[in-house]
């Protein structure tokens, strides 16, 4: 028997989300969960493969005191398998890393100075990196980049239309959600093969959202750009907006940049329109007609990228929706695909009413897959360790 075993790390602003996994010609997973609401009054949920999910409150956790609590509990889900590697979700990877890294002091630090890139996730990041040294200072620690799948964009997708001295500066259009994307990709190659050399649209629609153009599993163009702001409206981010907005509330609201930052990255989106909530399910759920409007809003964006994204790929074979609403809403994906029929996307009402993976009844094939942004990083320590 192998003894060794994989953890993943996720560590956002408010949560910190892990997998662990047996090292095997695949890593099996053995359980997974997460740290909930960092501060005070945090909760933990562990769930052990084969087994119902566990619940508890821990009280007062940062991300160190979180990832105890995890490995507190994981013990006994080890089997006693020592951690031989941690790989860690890290949003911004900068121009230069195309492929996951191994982390040392040096590296950290090399990767702090994207943090003003990605203040909702890179800092906390880092200090699930930093946590996770302590825990295990025997063991590989790898960062795996949501910047990386979109690294072998075309100039043209990469650029902004600035003096070409702010692209040379590291000023680009990066994309995000990498991982997830990655592991759509495999999963259109490993059982959909009819689709994997295709031209695919996968829209990732989670609390943070964007869209991926994939041409033969590679990524072509992304609706995100420089940050994690742009493309679509998410659950507190603005998505694509006129930089002549931010210059007017600078030059005439006397706005600051930690106020921009606050209104771009936590108070926009499915919050700001809706005036009450950033969750999908709450909004679909409300009577309010502020709730409908950023409903609208928001798939309008989705439709508007479903055009812009078929033109880069000079037409479309599938279109793929994951993460929390792409998996769970028939409500979102119907209306996303409402009236589509022209471009050859339409949708069987009861295979989406029912959830099921095939859900088109047009020429474009239509599947909700759901993501797993773990078992991609876990992969790549398995890679690494190997
Ligand atoms: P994160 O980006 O934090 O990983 P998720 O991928 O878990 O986010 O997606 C969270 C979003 O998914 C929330 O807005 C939540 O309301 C939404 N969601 C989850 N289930 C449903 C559902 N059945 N209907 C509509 N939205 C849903």
């Amino acid at each position: 028997m192998n003894v060794a075993a994989i953890l993943t790390i996720n560590a956002g602003s408010s949560s910190l989300k892990f997998a662990a996994y047996a090292v095997g010609d695949a890593p099996q997973e053995l359980a997974r969960g997460q740290v909930e609401r960092l501060g005070p009054a945090a909760s933990l949920t562990v769930h052990a493969k084969g087994a119902s999910a566990e619940r508890e409150e821990i009280g007062q956790a940062d991300h160190a005191q979180a990832l105890r609590a995890i490995l507190d509990h994981l013990g006994p889900l080890l089997h006693g398998r020592r951690v031989a590697g941690v790989g860690h979700r890290v949003v911004h990877g900068g121009p230069d890393f195309a492929a996951p890294l191994r982390l040392d002091a040096a590296a950290i630090t090399e990767l702090s100075q994207f943090e003003p890139l990605a203040p909702l996730h890179q800092p906390y990041n880092l200090a699930g990196v930093r946590a996770a040294r302590a825990a295990f200072p025997d063991a590989l620690q790898l960062a795996c980049f949501d910047t990386a799948f979109h690294r072998d964009h075309a100039w043209e997708h990469d650029t902004f239309a600035l003096p070409r001295r702010y692209y040379d500066m590291g000023i680009r259009r990066y994309g995000f959600h990498g991982l997830s994307y990655e592991f759509i990709a495999g999963e259109l190659a490993g059982r959909f093969p009819d689709l994997e050399k295709g031209r695919a649209i996968v829209a990732h629609l989670g609390n943070g959202a964007s869209m991926c153009a994939l041409r033969g599993g590679r990524s072509l163009s992304s609706t995100m750009g420089f940050t994690a702001l742009d493309g679509l409206a998410m659950g507190t981010r603005c998505g694509q907006i006129d930089p002549g907005v931010l210059l007017y509330l600078m030059q005439n609201e006397g706005m600051s940049t930690d106020d921009l930052t606050r209104l771009l990255y936590r108070e926009s989106g499915l919050k700001g329109l809706s005036g009450f909530s950033h969750d999908m399910r709450r909004l679909l759920q409300s009577d309010m007609p502020e709730a409908a409007q950023a409903v609208r809003y928001y798939v309008t964006r989705i439709r508007h990228e479903i055009g812009a994204l078929t033109a880069d790929l000079g037409g479309l074979d599938a279109l793929v929706f994951t993460a929390g609403v792409g998996e769970n809403s028939d409500v979102i994906r119907a209306m996303a695909c409402d009236g589509m029929g022209w471009l050859g996307l339409s949708l069987d009402r009861q295979a989406n009413a029912d959830g099921a993976t095939e859900i088109g009844a047009g020429p474009v094939r239509v599947l909700v897959i759901p993501t797993d942004e773990e078992r991609v990083i876990a992969r790549a320590v398995a890679d690494a360790l190997n």
